[in-house]
């Protein structure tokens, strides 16, 4: 049985003004970045075509790969050392998006609530820990 990719939820933005939000992707390491597929679209390549100031084609050979098991192109992914694989464009040292204005339209959707799973569960962990540097880690 082929090996089942983590795919990075597609969520409906809200149609109101965005509530006040109950996490800090600033305080995170970085969960939602790690999932296998990070889908993009045309759109999300020709911004980061925009941003690189390279050619659309150049965009998607470089920062996307075709996913043949889902049928999807997402974005390409590096090596991280609590994770295993982490989007190309975080930076593993400061654990932080390198293109967050150039960021894909999932990117700036997710978690499309006021709380974020993966925030929650950090911060319970730091408690139980009481330590605020404490990295817990999911399935990996
Ligand atoms: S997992 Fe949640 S808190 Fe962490 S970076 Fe993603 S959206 Fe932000
Ligand atoms: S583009 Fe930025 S926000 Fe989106 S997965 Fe990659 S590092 Fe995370």
């Amino acid at each position: 049985m082929p090996k089942k990719h983590r795919v990075i939820p597609i969520v409906k933005q809200a149609a109101a003004a965005k509530p006040r939000v109950h996490y800090d992707c600033l305080k995170c390491p970085g969960y939602c970045c790690s999932y296998d597929i990070i889908e993009v679209g045309k759109r999300d390549i020709a911004r980061l075509a925009k941003h690189f100031e390279v050619s659309y084609q150049q965009a998607e050979d470089r920062f996307t790969k075709y996913d043949r098991d889902e049928k999807v192109r997402s974005l390409r992914h590096q090596k991280d050392k609590l994770f295993g694989k982490i989007c190309t464009f975080f930076d593993t040292k400061k654990r932080q998006c390198t293109i967050y204005e150039a960021r894909p339209k999932l990117c700036r959707d997710y978690p499309a609530e006021p709380r974020c799973g993966y925030y929650d569960f950090l911060k319970f962990e730091r408690d139980h820990q009481q330590d605020e540097t404490w990295v817990a880690l999911t399935d990996r």
